[in-house]
């Protein structure tokens, strides 16, 4: 019982996160372009784990394209701090594999290359903007300066939220592609992006899974319950170690 080797973790992991959709990519010029089914497996270029098996601590680094786009210096380092806050936030979480427990800190990085891009924006009209991450152009991260009317925490609060939802639609993409990451795991139709007549209300009780949609006409939450009960599920947490460059640390 239990982990006791790089192996064990493995087949743990493989074992209890579903199948992955296979993807295909396009590379190289245009007389030689080329299809390929890409190697998904621990190949992600964006995210790096180190297992470590005897303190079943598992740190994941994952590396982000933050673009400044027209924010002032202290707009732009505001919002990648609030937006890495965001992500560490909602995805570190404990695991278990196998009958044991291990607890993942997820720290964003800074990196141009090898990264998930993902333009910045301050939104001061009163009106809400959306943001969105597709997988196929930048992801956008909204921060909603006007429609809170300048209280400042609700929009960090906010946008560190929706920070965290939009990384996890690159997790969601790499690992079941558009079918998973565009519907919100089944609770929104793929291409309107609205809730489906079986989408459930909002859990009164337990952990709000982050990357779903739940239909507020059926069970309704406050603000302050959705920030604090919002997480990653764990499938999603084991998505991002299984997709990302393993190590392991004796
Ligand atoms: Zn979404």
């Amino acid at each position: 019982m239990g982990i006791s080797n790089p192996t064990d973790f493995h087949n743990a992991v493989h074992a209890s996160i579903g199948t992955p959709t296979a993807k295909y990519v396009t590379s190289g010029h245009q007389k030689s372009r080329k299809r390929r089914k890409m190697p998904k497996l621990h190949a992600n270029e964006w995210a790096e784990s180190r297992v470590n098996l005897k303190t079943k601590m598992i740190t994941v680094n994952v590396y982000i394209d933050y673009q400044q786009n027209s924010l002032s210096a202290s707009d732009y380092a505001k919002l990648k701090s609030l937006a890495s806050r965001g992500i560490s936030n909602y995805w570190n979480r404990s695991v278990s594999l196998a009958g044991d427990k291990f607890h993942v800190t997820i720290t964003p990085n800074y990196r141009r290359s090898r990264s998930i891009d993902v333009d910045l924006h301050i939104e001061t009209d009163k009106d809400y903007a959306r943001s969105h991450n597709t997988g196929f152009i930048d992801a956008s991260f909204i921060y909603n300066k006007g429609f809170f009317r300048g209280m400042n925490g609700m929009s960090d609060r906010d946008f560190m939220l929706v920070s965290a939802h939009e990384f996890g639609h690159s997790v969601l993409e790499y690992f079941g592609d558009t079918d998973l990451s565009w519907t919100h795991k089944n609770t929104t139709n793929k291409y309107l992006q609205n809730i489906k007549s079986t989408t459930p209300g909002y859990p009164s009780t337990g952990e709000i899974d982050l990357m779903k949609y739940y239909d507020s006409n059926k069970g309704k939450v406050s603000a302050a319950h959705l920030y604090k009960k919002s997480i990653a599920d764990e499938i999603d947490v084991k998505r991002l170690i299984w997709m990302s460059n393993l190590t392991f640390t004796p």
